[in-house]
C-alpha cells in the first residue's frame, strides 16, 4: 500500500487520519508542529512521540520534501526557484525582497489551462494540478533560506482551478500550529472563476486579487478567454459579494498592454467598473517575452493612467518590474530549465 504523505493534510484531516488508526487527536497537533514549525523531514526526529508510534507512522505515512533544482538571483535581489516534481513536471516560485520584507510568489499548477494571450505560463497549457504537499512544499523549502512575510498565489497556474488543494494549503499556512502566517499576508490571485471565488470566500479567509486587465468585454473576451464564460458584469458582481473582513480591500490587477488597454478612456472605464468596491489597483506594465506580440506601455501612458486613478481616490500602485533579468517577472514563468543557447550567445 502506498504511504500517505502527511503534507497533503490540514490539521483536522491529520486528526482524522490518526484517529482512524486509533491514535489520540493531540498527536496530530504535535506532528503538525514538527512538520511546519520545526521543518522535520522524518518521524525519527519527532522525539515527543513514542518509539512505537514513530515506527507505526514509518509504515503507513511519509513526509514529502521539495528541494529547488536551480536558484537564480536577479540584480535587484529577486530570487527564482525551479522545483522539479516527482513526475518530471516543473514549477517556479519567486521571492521578491522589499526592504527586508520578502514576498513569496508560489505556483498552484504546472502550466495553466486559462490561455490568457499575454501570459507565458498560459502558452504551455495545463500539465497538472499541484498537490497540497507540492504547494506547501514550495513555502517550506524557501523558508529554509529566507524569511517570508507575505505569500501570494501569483506564480504559475490559476489557483481557483485547483481550489481543493489551494484551500488546504491556505489552511496550513494560516494555522496557528502550522506555518503561522497571518491571513492578512496571504493572497490568492484569479483570472475570474466566479463560482470558485464564492467558495473560496466561504471556506477560508485570505486576500483576493482579480486579474482584470481589460475594461470592455470585447477586449477581455479576446485576451482572457475565461471572460466568455464569466463576463465583466458577472465578475464584478462576484467581487461585490466577496466576503471581506472589515477594512480590507480587494486587489484588482491590471496588466498595461501598450496601445491596447492603457489609454485614459480605459482608466475612466476602470474607475466606473470598480466604483463602490473597497479596492486597490495594481498596475503591472506588461513584461515582454518571446513569441508574444504585445508591447510594454510607454512611461507616459503609465503615468497618466496611474494619476487618473489616484486623482479619484483609488489606492493604486504601479508594480515595478522585478526580476526581469532572470525572467522572474509576472507572466514570465515557464517551469523549465533555461534552454542553453546553441551558438553561445546569452
Ligand atoms: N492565474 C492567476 C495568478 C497567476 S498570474 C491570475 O491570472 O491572476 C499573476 C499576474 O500576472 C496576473 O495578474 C496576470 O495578469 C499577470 N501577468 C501575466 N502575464 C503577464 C505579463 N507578461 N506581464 C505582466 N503581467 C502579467
Ligand atoms: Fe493562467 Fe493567470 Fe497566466 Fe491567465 S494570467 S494564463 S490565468 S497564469
Amino acid at each position: 500500500m502506498a504511504k500517505t504523505d502527511l503534507k497533503n493534510f490540514t490539521l483536522p484531516e491529520l486528526e482524522a487520519f490518526l484517529s482512524g488508526q486509533g491514535k489520540e487527536r493531540f498527536r496530530a497537533t504535535q506532528i503538525f508542529k514538527w512538520l511546519y514549525q520545526k521543518d522535520a523531514q522524518s518521524f525519527e526526529e519527532m522525539t515527543n512521540l513514542s518509539k512505537d508510534l514513530r515506527a507505526e507512522l514509518e509504515n503507513t505515512a511519509c513526509i514529502s520534501n521539495l528541494e529547488p533544482a536551480t536558484v537564480e538571483v536577479g540584480s535587484d535581489g529577486t530570487r527564482k526557484y525551479l522545483f522539479l516534481l516527482e513526475d518530471g513536471a516543473g514549477v517556479e516560485s519567486v521571492v521578491i525582497p522589499d526592504e527586508g520584507r520578502n514576498t513569496l510568489c508560489i505556483s498552484s499548477q504546472a502550466g495553466c489551462a486559462m490561455g490568457c494571450e499575454f501570459c507565458l505560463t498560459g502558452t504551455y497549457n495545463l500539465t497538472r494540478n499541484l498537490t497540497t504537499a507540492e504547494i506547501i512544499g514550495q513555502v517550506c523549502a524557501i523558508k529554509r533560506e529566507v524569511e517570508i512575510r507575505n505569500v501570494v498565489f501569483m506564480g504559475m497556474g490559476e489557483p481557483l482551478h485547483n481550489l481543493d488543494n489551494v484551500i488546504r494549503a491556505l489552511q496550513i499556512m494560516v494555522d496557528g500550529n502550522g506555518l503561522q502566517l497571518s491571513n492578512r499576508r496571504v493572497t490568492v490571485s484569479t483570472c475570474g472563476l466566479v463560482p470558485e471565488m464564492a467558495r473560496l470566500g466561504r471556506e477560508v479567509i485570505s486576500n483576493l486579487a482579480i486579474s482584470l486587465n481589460a475594461t470592455t468585454d470585447e477586449l477581455r473576451d479576446r485576451i482572457m478567454p475565461i471572460n466568455r464564460r464569466y463576463p465583466l458584469k458577472v465578475l464584478l458582481q462576484a467581487c461585490r459579494e466577496f466576503p471581506l473582513p472589515s477594512r480590507r480591500k480587494l486587489t484588482f490587477e491590471y496588466v498595461l498592454l501598450g496601445g491596447i488597454n492603457d489609454s485614459l478612456a480605459d482608466a475612466k472605464r476602470l474607475l466606473k467598473l470598480i466604483h463602490g468596491i473597497p479596492a486597490k489597483v495594481n498596475l503591472i506594465p506588461f513584461n515582454e517575452h518571446q513569441g508574444c506580440d504585445f508591447i510594454a506601455p510607454t512611461q507616459a501612458a503609465i503615468d497618466i493612467f496611474h494619476a487618473h486613478l489616484l486623482a479619484h481616490n483609488v489606492t493604486v500602485i504601479t508594480r515595478d518590474s522585478r526580476g526581469g533579468d532572470i525572467s522572474a517577472a509576472c507572466g514570465q514563468l515557464k517551469g523549465r530549465l533555461a534552454e542553453k543557447s546553441v551558438n553561445g550567445e546569452g
